[in-house]
């Protein structure tokens, strides 16, 4: 099967109420436990790679590994996604790969650091949004700013600084078109999210409601998302670990977002926390060991492992053979006909 527009893996969750999980990839590996786990739970898959990403593997590698996985696994739809573009020409570059879904984070400007203005962010996505969809590309944009930092993106802070205004988030929405939209509720990039188990007061799943109820049409999409178990954390800490104790998204709460319009759910935090785990294990319990493959296997097997339980509890397994994939072209169509059009004053005709 051809890769498929992250548009249509949204639009059919949102048709059967679930999330779809959109997983971070550098390697082949991380690649492969994916593709075991969506194989396993009949899941639709998200695969997204950084700007890191693609710097760390090199675009043909990364690149070539998708197309690998998509023609091995022809019974499964498959999106793939650039994750927190900075620049029209990152996204431009992605599209150019074969991507079939970008995100523009104009919530920082260039730099991946300083928050922009509302008009830049716009402005920016606005140019990303005419270039896609005209190739049938979906369009992931960003409103209000996350905390944190990840592969050296971010501002920082704890992800209260910038939370997202719903009336903000109708007017992105109204002049950028966007396909899919990230909010801020106080969630953050990394593994130290929380101080202790969130509460109301540091992650405003009312906003989430509020933002759903206005933009209906919009999928939303939840960052940060890694619920950071204690059992992961222990592993690591158990074979020479230094982590600090610290707490992630809830599955539960993850779970009220997917009831409430989130369609895209980002984990990347847990798969990583998943690998090295497994990687120390076996150098600490077998110090003689060394072939790579002799800790690799059991890395990619631990995150499959978590992969394949986030599908289970975003809702998404059992759901890959429920619809048959549209050419890009055929989405390319549909932007420039309106009947993919999202914006609020249109698609409530
Ligand atoms: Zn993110």
């Amino acid at each position: 099967m051809p890769l498929v527009s992250m548009r249509q893996l949204l639009d059919e969750a949102a048709k059967g109420g679930y999330g779809v999980g959109a997983f971070n990839v550098n390697d082949m590996e991380q690649i492969q436990a994916i593709m075991m786990a969506a194989k396993q739970t009949k899941s639709p898959v998200i695969v997204q790679a950084s700007r890191g990403a693609r710097a760390f593997a090199e675009d043909l590698y990364l690149f070539r590994l998708i197309q690998a996985a998509a023609e091995l696994n022809p019974e499964l739809p498959i999106a793939m996604h650039q994750d927190h573009g900075n620049s029209f020409e990152t996204c431009r570059s992605a599209i150019a790969l074969g991507y079939t879904s970008v995100m523009m984070d104009g919530s920082l400007l260039e730099d991946g650091k300083t928050p922009s203005t509302f008009e830049q962010n716009v402005d920016v996505t606005r140019r990303v949004v005419d270039f896609a969809h005209e190739r049938g590309v979906t369009v992931e944009g960003e409103i209000g700013v996350l905390g944190g930092i990840e592969d050296g993106h971010g501002a920082g802070g704890t992800g209260l600084e910038h939370v997202t205004d719903p009336d903000q988030a109708v007017e992105f929405a109204e002049r950028t078109g966007v396909d899919a939209l990230a909010i801020a509720i106080g969630t953050s990039h990394g593994a130290y999210k929380f101080s202790k188990k969130p509460d109301g007061s540091v992650l405003k799943m009312d906003i989430l409601i509020e933002i759903h109820k206005r933009l209906p049409h919009t999928h939303l999409v939840m960052h940060g998302s890694s619920s950071v178990p204690k059992d992961l954390q222990d592993i690591i800490n158990q074979y020479g670990g230094k982590l600090k104790p610290t707490w992630g998204v809830p599955v539960e709460e993850i779970q009220l977002g997917i009831r409430n319009g989130v369609r895209k759910v980002n984990v990347d935090t847990d798969n990583r926390l998943a690998m090295t785990g497994a990687i120390r294990k076996v150098l600490w319990e077998t110090p003689e060991k060394f072939d790579p493959r002799d800790y690799l296997k059991p890395a990619r097997e631990a995150m499959a492992k978590v992969v394949a339980l986030r599908m289970t509890q975003f809702g998404q397994a059992g759901h890959a053979g429920d619809y048959a994939p549209i050419p890009i072209t055929e989405m390319a169509k549909g932007y420039a006909n309106g009947s993919l059009d999202t914006r609020p004053s249109l698609a409530a005709k």
